[in-house]
């Protein structure tokens, strides 16, 4: 239809004014849990999911190291378990902790992935989906690196929901309504990926890539 032409026209001008890199060539291999275009890292931060449980669910976060501050190394560092301590104030508080995700968009669009589709990363902590716990049993979680009240940038989003559709395609068990915030399963402890999050968008972008330019 020409309207949804015009459409995928708009979303391919968006992503050539932002100067996104093209990442047409991010595809997920069901076989090996891998997201192919983006930087691997391994953390062992992970473990196996629950037997026979494929991902249901994806899970958006933001995160940025130090807070408000992006485009360092601190990241990688964090989910590698060689965050030093003693490098700003604030990770002191978190250099403990023992958290992955399975993929990280940076400011950039580029993507960075820490754990295969298939393993159990540990990004949702004690969570709640339409009555099941432990969402990381049964979930994927992505990253975007940004503030809860920070825009995030249009070449996350291009990222993102080129990411979800992937994912759609390779777990039949996912679904555009089966994209949720932090913020939706751990209520009241947690609010990333924020109020600056443009969920519409996401929205009308995941349309484009399922609907308006299938595979
Ligand atoms: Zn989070």
């Amino acid at each position: 239809m020409a309207g949804d032409r015009a459409k995928g026209h708009h979303y391919e001008m968006l992503r050539t004014l932002t100067g996104a890199p093209d990442l047409a060539g991010l595809r997920v291999d069901a076989v090996t849990g891998r997201l192919l275009g983006a930087r691997q890292v391994e953390s062992p931060n992970c473990d196996d999911r629950p037997p026979g449980q494929a991902p249901e669910l994806l899970v958006v976060h933001g995160i940025s190291l130090p807070p408000g501050e992006f485009g360092g190394p601190w990241i990688d560092a964090l989910f590698t378990n060689a965050l030093p301590a003693d490098e700003h104030p604030y990770f002191a508080t978190i250099a403990g902790l023992r958290v992955s995700a399975h993929v990280l968009v940076r400011r950039d669009g580029s993507a960075v992935q820490y754990v295969p589709f298939h393993r159990r990363a540990w990004h949702a902590g004690a969570s709640q989906w339409r009555g099941r716990e432990r969402c990381n049993d049964f979930s994927i979680g992505v990253e975007l690196e940004g503030t809860d009240a920070t825009a995030y940038e249009p070449a996350q989003y291009d990222t993102l929901a080129r990411i979800a559709t992937e994912l759609c395609r390779a777990y039949p068990g996912l679904s555009p309504e089966a994209i949720v915030g932090h913020s939706d399963v751990a209520p009241g402890r947690k609010s990333d990926p924020g109020i600056a999050f443009d969920w519409p968008l996401l929205r009308s972008l995941l349309r484009y890539y399922l609907e308006v330019r299938p595979a």
